[in-house]
């Protein structure tokens, strides 16, 4: 059995913004009840639309935003509980590698003292072992040792994300939080940017958390995923289950939008296509909050929240379906749009083509 690396669970995060006319706090919830856990060296995608929680619950598990309540456990360590003090020892054992490799390097420092910072602050090392270190980082990033003298502005896009990984990379922490690493930079160094972090994988055993709105590039790197929808998790399981047969309405919505590269076979394609707007995280939906945009909407959906049901293949959706209405028992949502037409509410029906 694997080793687990990070267990999540009932993780809440509010912000308050402002007060109403009678006085009342108002919160953005911005994270709900999210529970997940990840194995050493696995990696877990993390997909939503932009507002759904995710790069806010990878900043929680690293302290980054001070979760409300629930536990974060970094192997045996409540990272929750810990006290400022101890939040340093923590840095060196988890790391994030942001979006943006233009504006996640300071300028001013050349890549040697971006690269050394972490061991001056983190390891008790001389001189000469820092350099040595750095040299094999950039090496095992792909770059020349050499490179070390020189400053951020004289690398492209992907060579910064590869100095932003070896930054994140040289105190070999347990756990990086990967937050949107590759969608700043064009599609060819995409491609060289993923292989590069899962040969550091497979090299370091790190667990990955990858925070990301590109399905394709999740589907390639995780071998489970979860998808979040106004700050909870609404469905989670192994990728190859996930893509292809989605139990929540939500995850179909997202990978039925995902194009054929075959014209044939995306003229045929089953999409569900969404009405509305995301709601505001500040006054979700009652009941399940994706009801106010679910062609498959019951009764019962404002009145109870739906819990996670086990589904065939592994993982579980949080859908009324699988136990009320229809009944797909743990089956897909895609049954009720291609073979069981009889069975789909007339705006189901309406959503797919
Ligand atoms: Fe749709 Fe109801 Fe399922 Fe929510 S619980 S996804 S509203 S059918």
């Amino acid at each position: 059995m694997s080793k687990p690396c990070l267990q999540v669970r009932d993780l809440n995060v509010k912000y308050p913004v402002g007060s109403t006319f009678l006085g009342a706090q108002r919160w953005l919830h911005a994270a709900s009840d999210v529970s997940l856990h990840i194995d050493a060296g696995e990696t877990l995608g993390l997909v939503g639309e932009s507002g759904s929680g995710k790069s806010t619950t990878g900043m929680a598990i690293l302290r980054l935003v001070t979760p409300h309540s629930g536990t974060v456990r970094l192997g045996d360590t409540d990272v929750t509980k810990l006290p400022a003090s101890g939040l340093r020892a923590l840095r060196r054992r988890m790391q994030i590698v942001f979006q943006d490799p233009y504006s996640s390097l300071n300028p001013s420092m050349t890549i040697a003292q971006l690269l050394e910072e972490p061991l001056q602050i983190h390891a008790n090392m001389s001189k000469s072992d820092r350099q040595n270190a750095v040299a094999e980082i950039l090496r095992a990033v792909g770059l020349h040792a050499g490179y070390a003298a020189r400053y951020p502005h004289e690398f492209s896009g992907g060579q910064r994300q590869r100095i932003a990984i070896a930054r994140a990379m040289i105190l070999h922490p347990e756990l990086v939080v990967l937050d949107e690493p590759v969608s700043a930079l064009d599609v060819s160094t995409q491609s060289q940017i993923l292989n590069l972090l899962k040969a550091i994988q497979d090299k370091s055993g790190t667990a990955f958390l990858l925070v990301a709105h590109d399905l394709a590039v999740v589907r390639l790197m995780s071998p489970r995923v979860a998808v979040m929808y106004l700050g909870e998790i609404v469905e989670e399981g192994p990728s190859g289950r996930v893509y292809d047969s989605p139990g929540h309405p939500y995850s179909m919505a997202l990978i039925s939008a995902i194009p054929f590269p075959d014209p044939v076979r995306q003229r045929s394609a089953t999409r569900l296509i969404l009405r509305g707007d995301l709601p505001s995280l500040m006054r979700p939906p009652s009941g399940c909050r994706f009801r106010t945009r679910c062609p498959f909407a019951m009764e019962i959906c404002a009145q109870e929240k739906p819990p996670p049901a086990p589904i065939e293949g592994g993982g579980t959706a949080a859908c009324h379906l699988h136990a009320h209405g229809p009944r797909l028992r743990g089956r897909s949502v895609q049954t009720l749009l291609t073979n069981r037409p009889g069975e789909v509410p007339q705006a189901a029906m309406a959503a797919s083509r």
